[in-house]
């Protein structure tokens, strides 16, 4: 594993990702297809090209040719989001499901979408932004350039930043009494943490998450009437998230015919699902829609 450096450059990206797949592929036993490439952005694996990926501050690239370059290696590119798809559907708990979602409740909110047992690419490449719904639209100002996305909520930071607005007004809390210095590494963990110990202001943040995934699942389901859903990342690890408190507001907020018939289960591929997810493209046939 490498920090990604991103401030040196896409050039510098790409080049250090090649040095660790000729490290790897130096010391493997076994012959190798290829090399599956997942990127936190607009990708078009047709052309082998990044569209745009603003947490990188990539703009377009054409990253196949760059990495082949360095590897001697075909390449595939593929979504992150999606990459995360593909792992929980091939090797963790959606197997087998026609029509599978993904979510990913992280640093920002992924999703990736498995639709009649192909995936859902889109037209640039980056398949479903569910993170990018608006849940609240007079609510926080997203990095997309609207308010209230769903991301803005139940995002890691989501979680983060409602908790510090609500410290003020709750001195009494363990969280509020954490010295300014340590606020940046205030963290879901924690919060869950203090929710278990009977913590008031968590718990208020805690039934605000489920609240808000609730509303947001509940708006996918009626949408796509999937099989199953996955969800994965930092927030979800706590057990209280898929509480029954959970599934009784999603199923408030279905279709009756939908109602309780969704299985909505924690990723089992946790950290290494992107990784297994960009392997797949090598393993599998996926067809894409
Ligand atoms: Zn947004």
């Amino acid at each position: 594993m490498l920090p990604t450096r991103r401030e040196k450059g896409a050039e510098y990206v790409l080049k250090q990702i090649g040095k660790l797949i000729n490290e790897l592929a130096e010391s493997a036993s076994a012959h190798i297809l290829g090399v599956g490439l997942a990127l936190p952005g607009e990708v078009d694996n047709q052309r082998g090209y990044c569209l745009y990926c603003p947490n990188l501050k990539w703009g377009e690239l054409e990253v196949r040719e760059r990495l082949t370059q360095e590897t001697a290696l075909p390449v595939r590119l593929v979504n992150d989001a999606n990459a995360a798809c593909l792992g929980e559907y091939f090797y963790g708990g959606g197997e087998g499901a026609p029509t599978f979602l993904s979510i990913t409740l992280g640093t920002g909110v992924g999703s990736g979408l498995i639709l009649a047992g192909r995936l859902y690419t889109g037209r640039f490449g980056s398949g479903v932004e569910a993170g990018h719904m608006v849940i609240d639209p007079l609510g926080y100002p997203c990095a997309c350039g609207r308010r209230g996305c769903w991301e803005t909520l139940v995002s890691a930071p989501g979680m983060v930043r409602r908790t510090q607005e609500k410290m003020k007004r709750a001195p009494e809390s363990k969280l509020s009494q954490i010295a300014d210095d340590d606020l940046p590494g205030l963290s879901p963990e924690a919060i869950f943490q203090a929710f278990r110990a009977g913590d008031s202001l968590a718990r208020v943040v805690v039934e605000e998450t489920i609240f808000y995934l609730a509303i947001g699942l509940a708006n996918l389901i009626n949408l796509f009437n999937p099989y199953k859903i996955s969800l994965g990342g930092g927030v979800a690890e706590a057990e209280e998230i898929l509480s029954s408190n959970l599934l009784e507001r999603i199923n408030a907020n279905v279709f009756p015919t939908i109602r309780g018939k969704v299985e909505i289960f924690k990723a089992k591929q946790g950290y290494y699902g992107g990784v297994i997810g960009a392997a797949s493209l090598w393993l599998h046939k996926i067809e894409t829609i």
